[in-house]
């Protein structure tokens, strides 16, 4: 059984899932040809598809809890194969209580990483996570609340806007210290405001992707662009940065998408480098 906490240098960083979700590869990645998998069949499901892990991460250091994402919830999403809304059952398993998170940093706006953010009572929304201030990207706030009127962005109004009269939102522009051990870092492509989080203490590194990568294959293949990806020129010069820089600095790097738990370190074979889970 893999370990679903690692330690890095003074921090506990733990893996939580809310579930999963299934693609087709050719719908996943359409600039990549059916030839090219080939050599990565092993990394498809038995039928031959995408398996990706709904992954959130819990960064534990002595100043402050933060939780990375808060998966799909009981968002309404149409994708025929997948399961979720386990996360917090998942965090009570992990002996995490909801009441510790004092921060909620999201990686980007898209519904399968803010699905938890709220509950809807008979009297209104309720912040999921009531002692956190909840931090979200600025551009991906600007991109994102304006197409909150499309069905497909529906879940923006039940999961995003609501936080703002809640006093709870603070917004990312890129580059702040959220907490004394955790940076973000733009990585802009995927989504305008993408965002990974850079864990630092003690000489030792770790960086939480969000999904400037879905699968460990992206750690050499960084030019292969998921469909969702709104700027297919930026997002794989951002993956191929973060990656190089966790790469030259030796972090732990652990990504929700990833295979359960996702965390993992870069290593070279014959000039390929891959992602090794830990
Ligand atoms: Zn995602």
């Amino acid at each position: 059984m893999p370990d679903y906490s690692v330690r890095v240098g003074d921090v506990e960083i733990t893996a939580l899932s809310d579930g999963y979700l299934e693609f087709e590869p050719s719908n996943f990645f359409p600039n990549v040809p059916e030839e090219d998998w080939q050599p990565y069949l092993d990394q498809l499901t038995d039928e031959g598809r995408i398996l990706l892990n709904i992954g959130s991460f819990v960064v534990r250091s002595s100043g402050a809890t933060v939780l990375i994402d808060t998966g799909l919830g009981g968002v309404d999403h149409g994708f025929d194969h997948s399961e979720s809304g386990q996360l917090l059952g998942d965090m009570s398993e992990r002996g995490i209580s909801p009441d510790e998170i004092d921060v909620v940093a999201i990686t980007h706006l898209h519904l399968d990483h803010v699905g938890g953010n709220l509950i809807l009572r008979d009297r209104g929304y309720e912040p999921t996570f009531r002692n956190a201030k909840y931090w979200i990207p600025r551009a991906d706030w600007v991109m994102f609340t304006r197409r909150s009127g499309m069905k497909m962005f529906s879940y923006i109004k039940d999961q995003v806007t609501p936080l703002e009269p809640l006093g709870l939102l603070e917004f990312i522009e890129g580059g702040e210290q959220i907490t004394d051990v955790l940076t973000a870092v733009p990585t802009p492509g995927h989504t305008p405001g993408h965002t990974s989080f850079w864990v630092s203490s003690a000489s030792e590194n770790a960086v939480i992707l969000g999904d400037a990568a879905h699968m460990p294959i992206q750690a050499h293949h960084t030019d292969w662009n998921p469909r969702a990806d709104v700027d297919n020129e930026t997002s794989p010069v951002s993956r191929r940065e973060i990656l190089d820089r966790a790469e030259k600095e030796s972090a732990v790097v652990a990504s929700g998408h990833f295979p359960k738990p996702g965390f993992g370190r870069l290593s070279r074979q014959d000039g390929v480098r891959r992602w090794q889970a830990l």
